[in-house]
């Protein structure tokens, strides 16, 4: 299996170059020269364990790595949940709830940094290379690459963090690891400032070679690829009905479109349901395809106030006919003007259905579901519910994506419960540990000689 760029200007790669890569070097993003069917392995795949069927669907995309080699990256990366099923699918009202949360940052971006962790730590062991990553968070992500990466060969993280706006606890989640790899860097400004200094380090081509810098943002194509093995996995907790929905609460629409891939592949799944908060750019595009950048609005779901979807070229491509020149005529248009318009009535467009969720009622939901189906969910995942609900179609079964456990958005669970417990034994141990961080003024200079000193 090779990899291509998106805007067509990389040769084809391997999987293991691709994972390395990142972000394609001409700046799209890397998908495989050809999506694999799936269909004729769907009924051999019955009864696997949640590892064992990542290790099937992983294998169709990653023939450069040993079966052996795979099996016990896939299994060590899902060894740390606290759940024996891994993603347990869970009944509330007509719907069925898919917990992705039971990895050790209680988030759903575990189940796939914690497979790059091992994909990682594999690749630059074999070949005696190392890599520095430099990420920006405003909350999950930070703590989940930490988690995945703490105390592996060959690999040092740097997450930037804007120093006293993250919530006290994802804070903690960071600066309570210690293990010598981990350097996380309180910045003295805003996430956007975290964000510019990102991306000039990463803009200066020569540091970022002369220190190997990688990233581990949500377009790195192995994060897509483990999360499109629990589209199959609800199927089978379904026990293979003829179709099912979905709903995804959506920011990067690297989830999401994960459920595209497994769609393609040949799993039958019908609507896609896109879950927005108020910041709604793709509920738009998918209303009428057109793509215009927004004003950031945050929300009682953070991790979801996103305007530009760092994922969403790899669907373009796909609607764009897999034709390079096209995508990249589209993203220059929305680069430029902010607006870039597709129509509406070819592709896979009608694959999907999207809709936006405001704050009242992302409460509302969450007390309801408490108080109808004593469910307690978080603000992502009622977001998502929310949609669910209102998407449900007669004698098709609904599957609603969990991203974080609810001990994780204490604020906002407490607005619509502001006398329920909510608390997680991870979380709630947190406060008494020891913990380390870096001050740093946010400034270029000043977080490239910290990179330096930390790797002489
Ligand atoms: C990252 C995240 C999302 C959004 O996922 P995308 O892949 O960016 O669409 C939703 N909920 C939670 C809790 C997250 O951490």
């Amino acid at each position: 299996m090779q990899y291509v760029s998106t805007r067509g200007g990389v040769e084809p790669i391997g999987f293991k170059d691709a994972i390395l890569m990142g972000l394609a070097t001409d700046g799209g993003l890397l998908v495989p020269e050809a999506v694999p069917s799936a269909e004729i392995h769907l009924e051999e795949w019955v009864g696997l364990s949640y590892s064992e069927l990542a290790f099937q669907v992983i294998r169709l995309f990653s023939d450069d790595i040993s079966d052996e080699d795979l099996a016990r990256m896939v299994s060590a990366s899902y060894s740390r949940f606290d759940h024996p099923s891994v993603a347990p699918l869970v009944g509330v009202g007509s719907l069925s709830v898919l917990e992705l949360f039971h990895g050790p940052t209680l988030a759903f971006k575990d189940i796939a940094l914690q497979f790059l962790g091992e994909l990682f730590a594999h690749v630059l062991t074999e070949r005696g290379q190392t890599l520095n990553i430099l990420g920006a968070t405003s909350g999950d992500t930070g703590s989940a690459a930490i988690e995945a990466m703490r105390g592996r060969p060959g690999v040092r993280v740097f997450i930037m963090f804007p120093e006293g706006r993250t919530s006290p606890l994802q804070e903690l989640q960071m600066t309570t690891v210690l293990d010598p790899n981990i350097f996380n860097l309180a910045v003295e400004g805003s996430f956007d400032d975290c964000q510019k200094l990102l991306k000039s380090v990463f803009g200066d081509l020569s540091f970022k070679d002369q220190w190997s810098l990688g990233a581990v943002n949500s377009v790195n194509w192995a994060r897509v690829l483990a999360q499109v093995v629990y589209y199959f996995w609800s199927w089978y907790q379904l026990r293979c009905p003829a179709s099912f929905d979905v709903t995804v609460p959506t920011g990067n629409f690297g989830n999401i479109f994960a459920g595209f891939l497994a769609k393609k592949m040949g799993l039958p799944l019908g609507q896609l349901n896109l879950a927005t908060n108020d910041n709604d750019i793709l509920a738009r595009f998918f209303r009428s395809g057109a793509y215009q950048r927004g004003h950031v609005h945050f929300s009682l779901s953070p991790a979801m106030d996103i305007q530009v979807a760092s994922n969403f070229e790899r669907y373009l491509y796909y609607q764009l006919a897999e034709d390079p020149v096209s995508v990249k005529s589209f993203m220059t248009q929305f680069q430029d003007e902010g607006d870039a318009s597709l129509p509406t009535q070819e592709g896979n467009f009608n694959w999907f259905n999207a809709g936006s969720v405001s704050d009242d009622e992302t409460v509302e939901t969450i007390r309801r579901l408490h108080e109808t189906h004593g469910y307690l969910a978080d603000p992502h995942t009622a977001v998502g519910i929310a949609l669910a609900e209102k998407s449900q179609r007669p004698s098709i079964p609904m599957v609603s994506l969990a991203t974080a456990h609810p001990a994780k958005f204490v604020d906002a669970v407490s607005r619509a419960l502001p006398s329920v417990d909510n608390v997680h034994p991870v979380l709630s141990g947190l406060a008494t540990k020891e913990t380390r961080k870096y001050s740093i003024v946010a400034d270029e200079a000043s977080l490239k000689s910290f990179i330096e000193s930390a790797c002489d």
